[in-house]
């Protein structure tokens, strides 16, 4: 090495110690799962904001957040009275007229003609047990979720058995947002 390039190499600079390089890329579940939190943003009910991403092929195929029916007033704007009302959360629920994001994002592809069979689905939050039934019969043979709402024995115990992996996220940092997410004691 001739002295100028030693100089060169001398003064290049370098990340500091421990810090990750700037241009590192975001493995697919992170890339999916950020991307759920984008899509999230577009939620309109007052309680929680979720949303599913279903991906095959490493192409996304589908995308849905939770909110009210279409055509139906927003959530936000008072359409859904439940929302709106003080049930203590997982209450009421047969009431509730917003629509899961995993059932959006299913009925999305239907809409569209999209098949989701052999799919993975990303979702935001874990799945509820109506959503993990139609995951089951919508062909997905994967839920990937970031934030553990309440997985019940039931849910677990029909996705195993139906041979659906359920897999939370581990070591999964959500991107930085503008909009700010509900508050965490909301219930969806
Ligand atoms: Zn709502
Ligand atoms: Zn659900």
């Amino acid at each position: 090495m001739c002295e100028a390039s030693e100089t060169a190499a001398a003064q290049a600079p370098l990340p500091p110690q421990g810090s990750e390089p700037v241009n590192k890329r975001p493995d697919w579940d992170t890339y999916f799962m950020d991307i759920a939190h984008v899509v999230k943003t577009r939620s309109n009910c007052c309680r929680r904001n979720v949303a599913a991403l279903i991906v095959k092929d490493y192409r996304i195929i589908s995308t849905g957040y939770n909110g009210t029916p279409r055509g139906v007033r927003n959530c936000c704007d008072g359409g859904c009275e439940r929302c709106h009302s003080n049930v203590p959360s997982g209450s009421g629920l047969g009431e509730c007229i917003c629509s899961h994001a995993e059932e959006n994002s299913i009925t999305q592809a239907a809409y569209h003609g999209i098949s989701t069979k052999g799919a993975t689905i990303y979702v935001t939050l874990s799945p509820c047990l109506m959503c993990s039934k139609m995951i089951i019969n919508a062909g997905i043979r994967e839920v990937v979720y970031d934030e553990e709402y309440s997985v019940t024995e039931q849910t677990r115990a029909i996705l195993a058995e139906a041979g659906v992996t359920l897999r939370r996220l581990a070591g999964y940092r959500r991107p930085m947002l503008t909009r700010a997410p509900a508050s965490p004691d909301a219930a969806p």
